[in-house]
């Protein structure tokens, strides 16, 4: 994959939280874009992120902030993107290069597709696999995407500058760059990150119905809990969206779940002790390669 050398004028970042507000960080300093201004409906928000040095200026007016823009990141959640890829056509110069940071991918290109118009061949989908389980500017850091993968789904109109340059911005700021259609990255997804939150919101649930009130049984969730549910504690504007946008594949992934936990279940009823002892064994030595690999 060619990386041409990075450059810009007017960087807009829409959504100023804790991906475009990263974002922001890590190229400030850069001295590779003249300007970023940020985006957003919240004028303290935006003030926040200037103060925090994310942007060097804002604005809550769409028009105001993307005219003359050369690239426009849409960091917002996944169901606001519509109504922004249509406002964006509108007010956009034809050569802008636009690109996104959502989680799910083929209903953004859908939606692209359809509401973008002529400048959908400027559109770079993409999504870097790097996050934490806080959200907004406060949680914002500079090293996020340092040594983190971003995976970006080009489809057949995509235009190889505008993907040039969205790979040269990730790169800029310490990412490696995949490549992959956005059928295969939902399908990759669903199972490597939105099964995970799905199974951590719900033992979350379990042992809140099942009486986390009850200090005892709150301060007797063991380490094991606690890490398991870590990722409980995501945006759940960010989690709603990321499930429905990526329904077909997380059901999918769901299903399959449910038969693997169903085998458990059946084990554990039947006492069959060698079967329990060979599914742990094999999970342990898959879990092994996977953490040998990272
Ligand atoms: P965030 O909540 O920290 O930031 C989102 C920002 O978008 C907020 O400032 C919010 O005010 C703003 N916003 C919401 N609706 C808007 C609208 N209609 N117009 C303008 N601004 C709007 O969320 P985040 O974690 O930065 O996630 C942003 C995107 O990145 C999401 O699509 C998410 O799927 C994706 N993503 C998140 C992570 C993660 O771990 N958090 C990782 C990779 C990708």
């Amino acid at each position: 994959m060619t990386t041409e050398p990075f450059s810009i004028n007017r960087l807009v970042i829409i959504g100023v939280g804790l991906i475009g507000g990263s974002l922001g960080l890590a190229l400030g300093g850069t001295g590779k874009v003249s300007e970023t201004i940020g985006y957003g409906r919240s004028a303290n928000h935006l003030a926040r992120a200037r103060e925090r040095g994310a942007i060097d200026d804002w604005s809550t007016n769409l028009k105001d902030a993307v005219t003359d823009a050369d690239m426009v990141m849409i960091a917002t959640p996944l169901r606001a993107m519509p109504d922004i890829f249509s406002e964006l056509k509108l007010y956009v110069n034809s050569n802008c290069i636009i690109t996104d940071a959502g989680s799910a991918k083929q209903r953004v290109v859908e939606a692209g597709r359809s509401l973008l118009g002529d400048v959908f061949s400027n559109f770079v989908p993409g999504h870097p696999i790097a996050g934490l389980e806080k959200s907004g500017i406060e949680a914002a850091n500079r090293e996020l995407f340092v040594g983190h993968n971003v995976i970006l789904t080009p489809c057949n109109e995509t235009n190889t500058r505008a993907l040039e340059s969205v790979i040269a911005l990730w790169t800029e700021v310490g990412a490696t760059l995949m490549t992959m259609s956005s059928e295969q990255h939902d399908q990759i997804l669903a199972l490597t990150s939105h099964l995970p939150h799905i199974i951590a919101y719900s033992l979350v649930s379990l042992l809140s119905k099942n009486a986390i009130g009850d200090s005892e049984v709150s301060d007797l969730a063991a380490g094991g809990f606690y890490d398991i549910s870590r990722i409980a504690s995501s945006d759940p504007i960010m989690w709603r969206d990321i499930c429905l946008e990526n329904r077909e594949q997380l059901l999918y992934q769901i299903e399959d779940y449910q038969k693997m936990i169903d085998s458990f279940a059946s084990l554990i009823r039947l006492g069959d002790a060698k079967a329990l002892e060979v599914m742990f064994e094999d999970a342990r030595l898959a879990r092994s390669k996977i953490g040998e690999r990272r």
